[in-house]
C-alpha cells in the first residue's frame, strides 16, 4: 500500500508517476544514490536501491495495475545518463528489454489535454544538463593520465576537461540567477558544475561552464548589476596572471606560419587560449613551450571544430562524443585546407 500512496502523492504533485518516484517515495532509492545513477556512475539503478529484486518487481507490479485502474496513459521516457557520452541510463540488473521499457513508462495523468501531455513529454525526453563534478579527491583522466579540478564522467571514468573537448569554458560561479540564465542561453555549449558537500551529503550546484563570448554578453546585458561588473573585473585580473603575451604572440606567429590563410585575429584568440598557463593544451606542456607544430595544429583543430562546425550543437543536443566527432571531421579538413594557403590579393 506504500507503493500506491507514494505513486498518488507524485501524481498530484506533479502530474505523472514514475518507478523511481515510488521507490524514492517509498524509501527504497535515496536522492544520494539517485544522484550517483544519473550521473551514470553506476552500473544500473537496480544495484543501489535497498530492496531486493523481488521486492522491486512486486512493486512494479502494483504501481502498473494502479494506473491502470485510474485510466492514466502510458509515455516512454528516455533516460540520459548526464556524462559526455549521453548513453541511455540501465535501470535492471539483468538489462532485460521488458523489464527496462517498464522502468521507462511514465504514467501521465487523464486529466491533462493531448497538447499538455506532449509538452511534458518533451521536456521529459530533452537531453539532460552536461555535469562537470569539482574533484574532492587525486583522480586520473581515463584518456590522458592528467588531473584537474574538474572532471566529468564517461565511460570507463573520468576524463578531463581538455580530453571532454569541454576546456574553452569558463566557470561562472552559481548565485546570479540573471546572469546566469543569460549566458546558458548565449552559450552554443555548457554545462552545469558541482561539488559533493560532506556535510550535507548530496550535489551541490557551484556554478555553470560557460563559452567566455557569452560569458561577456550576459555580462553586458547586466552591466547595471554592481556584482557582474566586480566579477567581470576579477575574471580580467586571473586572465592577465595566467598570460604570458611573449609567448602567445610566438604562438600566433606560428600558427600564422602553418596556416597563412587563418585569419590573424583567430590566430591570436586561439594563441590566447592555448597559451594560457591553465590551459591543458600548450601553456603548460613542454612539446607546446618548443612551439611543436603537432601541439599547435592540435590547438587549431579544437578551435576549429567549436567554432566552425556544428560540433557544440551536436553535444548539446545530445549526440555522442565520438559521433558528434565523426560528424564534423570532413569539415574540419575543409577548413583547415583553406587556411594551409595564403590568401592572396
Ligand atoms: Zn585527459
Amino acid at each position: 500500500m506504500r507503493v500506491v500512496s507514494a505513486a498518488e502523492a507524485a501524481l498530484a504533485e506533479q502530474n505523472y508517476v514514475s518507478p523511481i518516484d515510488v521507490l524514492v517515495g517509498v524509501g527504497w532509492l535515496t536522492p544520494q544514490a539517485l544522484d550517483v545513477w544519473r550521473q551514470g556512475r553506476a552500473e544500473d539503478l537496480e544495484g543501489l536501491a535497498q530492496a531486493n529484486l523481488e521486492k522491486l518487481s512486486a512493486a512494479m507490479v502494483i504501481l502498473d495495475r494502479w494506473a491502470s485502474d485510474r485510466g492514466l496513459h502510458s509515455s516512454q521516457t528516455a533516460y540520459i545518463a548526464r556524462t559526455r557520452d549521453r548513453r541511455q541510463l540501465r535501470f535492471s540488473r539483468s538489462g532485460d528489454a521488458n523489464v527496462e521499457a517498464a522502468y521507462r513508462t511514465h504514467w501521465v495523468s487523464s486529466e491533462l489535454s493531448e497538447v499538455e501531455r506532449r509538452r511534458m513529454e518533451e521536456k521529459q525526453n530533452a537531453a539532460p544538463d552536461l555535469v562537470v563534478i569539482a574533484a574532492l579527491n587525486d583522480w586520473r583522466c581515463t584518456a590522458c593520465s592528467g588531473t584537474g579540478e574538474l572532471l566529468i564522467m564517461e565511460s570507463p571514468g573520468p576524463v578531463c576537461l581538455v580530453c571532454a573537448d569541454l576546456d574553452h569554458l569558463v566557470l561562472l560561479p552559481a548565485g546570479d540567477a540573471a546572469l546566469t540564465r543569460r549566458a546558458k542561453k548565449a552559450s552554443g555549449l555548457s554545462a552545469v558544475v558541482v561539488r559533493f558537500s560532506r556535510s550535507r551529503h548530496h550535489y551541490e550546484r557551484i556554478g555553470l561552464l560557460v563559452e567566455e563570448a557569452a560569458l561577456d554578453q550576459a555580462e553586458q546585458d547586466c552591466l547595471a548589476d554592481e556584482e557582474a561588473r566586480g566579477r567581470r573585473r576579477q575574471r580580467e585580473e586571473q586572465r592577465r596572471i595566467e598570460q604570458d603575451l611573449e609567448f602567445e604572440a610566438e604562438l600566433a606567429r606560428e600558427v600564422r606560419r602553418l596556416f597563412p590563410g587563418c585569419p590573424p585575429q583567430r590566430a591570436e584568440a586561439i594563441a590566447q587560449h592555448a597559451g594560457a598557463r591553465r590551459s591543458g593544451r600548450i601553456g603548460r606542456s613542454a612539446a607546446g613551450r618548443a612551439l611543436d607544430p603537432v601541439a599547435i595544429t592540435l590547438a587549431v583543430v579544437a578551435s576549429v571544430r567549436h567554432v566552425d562546425t556544428p560540433y557544440d550543437a551536436l553535444l548539446m543536443s545530445g549526440a555522442a562524443r565520438a559521433d558528434a566527432r565523426a560528424q564534423v571531421a570532413a569539415q574540419i579538413e575543409t577548413v583547415l585546407d583553406s587556411w594551409r594557403v595564403a590568401i592572396v590579393g
